[in-house]
């Protein structure tokens, strides 16, 4: 029997990125569906879950992605509220990479770590991934700052965080390097997670700053995110500090998402966010 995915994208295209790690999954068939919302899902769903009985239905899967956090988790749990008794697939949630990118930086960090009571600030983690590495790092028992250009922005979404989480996170000024310098001034994990191409922090905020113990960049174009980290640094060290670069973290980032894949089709009952998603990086960074 075929192994389907189906691609649930909040977007008004379906993410090639997505299709592709699909198939690296081990889908037989990656079918994307743009502009999927909590109103006009019903269908899809009943298509995946009424037409494959007992086992054979482990053999059709769900993944919901698409550009916006907020969008994909509404649309997340309304596939998961559709579901009854055994009409029921595996279903995933990685809006923009959102949970496998974030969740592979912070393993890869805890890795041989105890994080607990360090202080992790993430740069521009208003975005879906500083969301769900700010969650993590609270997972993990840190004290979790986010910065924003506005700090109005960053204490919305800390609210938002905390509330998905459990945890307390605050927000932080971070609209120049000067704002940012101050946010990271007593913390002892940097995780910036800007857009695509921009640079958050300079090498004087942290080369000498006596506190910053490991430093993490998941942007990977130029110039990247943390002034003086590569992109392909994976654990390098920096006089004592050590970090991790956006391709240093993207390849743990592509194995876990090809594993959820892989995962999703074993059984019919699987559902992969954050908390499944982090426990799996951690298993494999
Ligand atoms: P995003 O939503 O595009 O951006 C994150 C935050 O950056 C925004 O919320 C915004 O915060 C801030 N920002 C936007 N433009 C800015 C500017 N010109 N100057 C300063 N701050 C700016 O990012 P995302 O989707 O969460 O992804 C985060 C990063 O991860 C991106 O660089 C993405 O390319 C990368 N990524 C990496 C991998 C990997 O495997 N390495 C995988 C997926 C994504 P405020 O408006 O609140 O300031």
């Amino acid at each position: 029997m075929k192994k389907l995915l189906f691609l649930f994208d909040t977007d008004p295209v379906p993410s090639v990125f997505d299709t592709v790690v699909g198939y690296d999954g081990g889908a037989d068939s990656v079918t994307g569906y743009a502009g999927v919302t909590p109103e006009n899902v019903g269908a899809l769903i009943d298509g995946c879950i009424y037409t494959r009985g007992g086992k054979d239905k482990q053999n059709t899967a769900i993944f919901v992605g698409g550009g916006n956090m907020a969008k994909g988790e509404e649309l997340y749990e309304t596939v998961k509220k559709h579901f009854f008794g055994p009409f029921r697939v595996s279903v995933m949630l990685d809006s923009n990479g959102s949970n496998t990118t974030a969740a592979a930086g912070v393993a890869l960090l805890a890795k041989g770590r105890d994080l607990k009571g360090k202080k992790a600030v993430v740069l521009a983690g208003t975005g879906p991934v500083g969301m769900r590495a700010a969650g993590f790092f609270g997972m993990e028992g840190c004290d979790v700052t986010i910065t924003s250009r506005t700090k109005e922005r960053a204490e919305q979404a800390a609210e938002v965080i905390a509330k998905r989480f459990g945890i307390s996170v605050s927000g932080a000024a971070g609209a120049t390097d000067e704002e940012r310098t101050e946010a990271v001034k007593d913390a002892n994990i940097v995780y910036s997670a800007g857009a695509i191409g921009v640079q958050l922090l300079p090498k004087s905020a942290w080369e000498n700053n006596p506190n910053i113990e490991l430093l993490a960049d998941v942007n990977a174009q130029p110039p990247m995110g943390i002034e003086g980290v590569e992109a392909m640094d994976k654990g390098k060290d920096y006089d004592g500090k050590i970090a991790y670069g956006a391709l240093g973290i993207g390849g743990l980032k592509l194995k876990l998402h090809r594993e959820c894949i892989t995962k999703m089709f074993e059984s019919s009952e699987g559902t992969y966010d954050a908390e499944e998603i982090y426990a799996l990086a951690k298993e494999m960074a």
